[in-house]
């Protein structure tokens, strides 16, 4: 058996079961499936829509099987982001030491055991992230400007 979301002329969604495929290109050709809610037997399988790009691809005509708050959904994730940065950023701040500019040589004083290991966070240009990347410094890129403490 198979469940395929189905879709009528008029935009209605609805389920319906299939022994399978061809079945379902059988029945159709004979309108037997019709809409249960306007009867409209005109009907073609929904496509269905993955679940990241369900709200932009809105414009597409592409609509969740299921009702789903999309118009929140973009707005929901971007709070929801703002507050892990919140969060990551609370604590980098509470658990690392803030170096500066002088980020990539402690980096590499911690890397090489020079000093005792510890959170550190600062600013490196693009090409000091690349060299620690290359002598194998584990460094991270935070989605946030640390404050100066100048
Ligand atoms: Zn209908």
């Amino acid at each position: 058996m198979i469940l395929y979301e189905l879709v009528c002329s008029a935009e209605h969604r609805f389920e319906a079961w299939f022994r399978d495929s061809a079945a379902f290109d059988k029945q159709r050709k004979a309108r037997i499936v019709s809409c249960p809610l306007c009867g409209d037997a005109k009907v073609r399988k929904a496509i269905m829509a993955p679940a990241l790009t369900r709200s932009k691809q809105r414009g597409e005509g592409v609509t969740p099987a299921s009702p789903q708050p999309t118009e929140d959904s973009g707005a929901d994730r971007q709070h929801l982001l703002a507050e892990v940065v919140a969060q990551l950023r609370e604590h980098v701040e509470k658990n690392c030491d803030y170096v500066g500019d002088s980020f990539p040589e402690e980096a590499r004083r911690i890397h090489y055991g020079e000093v005792e290991a510890r959170g550190i966070y600062g600013e490196a240009s693009e090409a000091e992230a690349q060299d620690l990347k290359e002598e194998g410094v584990a460094v991270g890129r935070l989605p946030f400007m640390p404050k100066r403490n100048s």
